[in-house]
């Protein structure tokens, strides 16, 4: 078992103030907002909003939400300034000024993908409770609402299609298939170039994340502070956290503790 966020408020606070520059980087859907069994509606609540407002608006303190949803739905479900955006999975990065960067490549699938999702639809039509959302870059196949027993026959269905297109890849994620372009860029190549670019070291940047895509960004910080969310990840992250109410416990914590620092 890993420890929970308040078993390491010494080792974090230690950090904290020590750093004076450090990058939050925190996935959105089940890290800081809820996970809901249609994903149009997932909404951050009014107190993890409000945190991430201070934070941005904190001398030394950079924050970089990256999801896996497109970036503009990302953007438009946040709605704040001052935020660092990628979206797909980092395929998608916004600065500061609201300019978009694709990673490399990415683009070169869109119409394979478009051609793929028109055949998925009908082949996944039968099959209740399955939805496809089109992300530009990529497609989620999202299967929250299907039936259990329906499960492995949309695996077989998803699998088969992508299987016959090899400039698209297969990632699982929570009830979610995603289909993406087959490059070596993911969240934690996005967290990269976010680092990068703002000049902030592994060792002073966290991440926050719940689900298998957030290992990427987890892998890229092996001397920076881990978080995930539920234990559904096991001991890939060096801290725990509840869920994204706990998450946002955390965040206003580490405001508190960078505001008595000026
Ligand atoms: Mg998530």
């Amino acid at each position: 078992m890993i420890p929970h966020w308040t078993e390491q408020r010494e080792a974090l606070h230690a950090w904290l103030v020590s750093e004076p520059r450090i990058l939050i980087g925190c996935d959105f859907d089940g890290t800081i907002a809820l996970l809901v069994s249609h994903a149009d509606d997932a909404r951050l609540s009014i107190p993890t909003r409000a945190v991430l407002q201070r934070l941005v608006a904190q001398p030394g303190v950079v924050v970089a939400l990256i999801s896996g949803r497109s970036i503009t739905d990302l953007q438009q479900k946040v709605a704040l300034d001052g935020v660092l955006y990628a979206g797909n999975h980092g395929l998608e990065m916004a600065s500061y000024d609201g300019s978009t960067v694709m990673a490399p490549a990415a683009e070169a699938t869109v119409t394979v993908l478009r051609q793929l999702l028109v055949k998925l639809v009908t082949a996944l039509a039968s099959i209740p409770g399955v939805w496809i959302e089109d992300k530009g870059l990529s497609a989620s196949v999202h299967y929250r609402m299907a039936a259990e027993d329906s499960h492995a026959e949309v695996e077989e269905l998803v699998r088969a299609a992508v299987q016959e297109v090899t400039s698209l890849m297969l990632r699982p994620a929570k009830r979610i298939w995603e289909i993406r372009p087959a490059i070596p860029w993911d969240k934690g190549t996005a967290l990269r170039w976010f680092m990068n670019r703002c000049q902030v070291d592994s060792s002073a940047t966290a991440f926050m994340g719940d689900d298998v895509t957030d290992l990427d960004a987890f892998r890229e910080l092996p001397d920076g502070w881990t978080f995930v969310v539920g234990n559904e990840s096991g001991p890939a992250a060096r801290v725990g956290l509840h869920d994204p109410s706990d998450t946002t416990a955390l965040l206003e914590w580490m405001a508190d503790v960078r505001a008595a620092m000026w």
